[in-house]
């Protein structure tokens, strides 16, 4: 018997590194700090995806046409820097490989705070994903709050069809993964099991002081997914 009904991916620092180039992120924050006080709203955006959130719901209360053009103006900002982001990214590891070998073996999906076309672009560019695949993807514009909510999880799980009872792994770099997967099993219904790779976009030492890390399920890169999918399935 199967276990283990899906494996559901992380992207930025887990398939593929996007890389900013030097002082982008502020430049970021900037141009949308700038955006958002026009219309009086402050914000470091720091930590940035919990603070975006709360940004864009507070233009959508406005309820009125400036804060809806507003929102559309910040998302449009965060999608063309991310694609400068992917267009000098370099792919983790062994992605693609990995990717097609548990594709193949699993049902998968990915689960990403980044906009649609940044993924798509980089997941191109290194050959994870093959031009026009359509496999399930929840990215920034899917969902009104991202990791480490555990909101797009619930989303893709959806998508993937898992129910109450299903276990399925998520394969990400970050503790707002961690934290992620832990609200959602906190639900009760579909329960992820995170599964760790080094090198990503969050230091070592604070994933495995997250109390959701399990050292069994620690890999030094995604060479070492396959073999702990195969005991988690059996
Ligand atoms: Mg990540």
């Amino acid at each position: 018997m199967n276990r283990l009904k899906a494996v559901i991916f992380d992207f930025d620092g887990t398939l593929v590194q996007l890389r900013p180039g030097a002082g982008q992120m502020d430049e970021l924050r900037s141009r949308l700090g700038g955006l958002i006080a026009e219309v009086g709203i402050q914000s470091t955006l720091r930590p940035f995806y919990p603070e975006i959130d709360r940004v864009l719901e507070q233009l959508r209360q406005r309820g009125d046409a400036r804060g809806l053009e507003l929102r559309s103006r910040a998302i449009a900002l965060i999608e063309q820097l991310e694609l400068e982001f992917s267009r000098a990214s370099e792919p983790c590891p062994h992605a693609a490989v990995t990717w097609r070998a548990v594709a193949s073996r699993f049902p998968c999906g990915i689960s990403s705070s980044n906009t649609r076309s940044s993924i798509l672009e980089s997941l191109v560019r290194h050959g994870i994903w093959a031009p026009g695949d359509a496999r399930p993807l929840v990215a920034f514009e899917d969902v009104d709050r991202h990791k480490p909510d555990p909101a797009p999880l619930v989303k893709l799980a959806g998508i993937l069809g898992l129910g109450a009872g299903d276990v399925a792994v998520h394969v990400g770099d970050h503790v707002n993964d961690l934290e992620a997967c832990r609200k959602l099993n906190e639900k009760g219904g579909v329960r992820l099991l995170p599964v760790m790779v080094q090198g990503g976009k969050c230091r070592w030492e604070d994933i495995v002081a997250h109390p959701g890390f399990s050292p069994s399920r620690g890999i030094a890169d995604l060479a070492e997914l396959l073999p702990i999918l195969e005991v988690e399935a059996r």
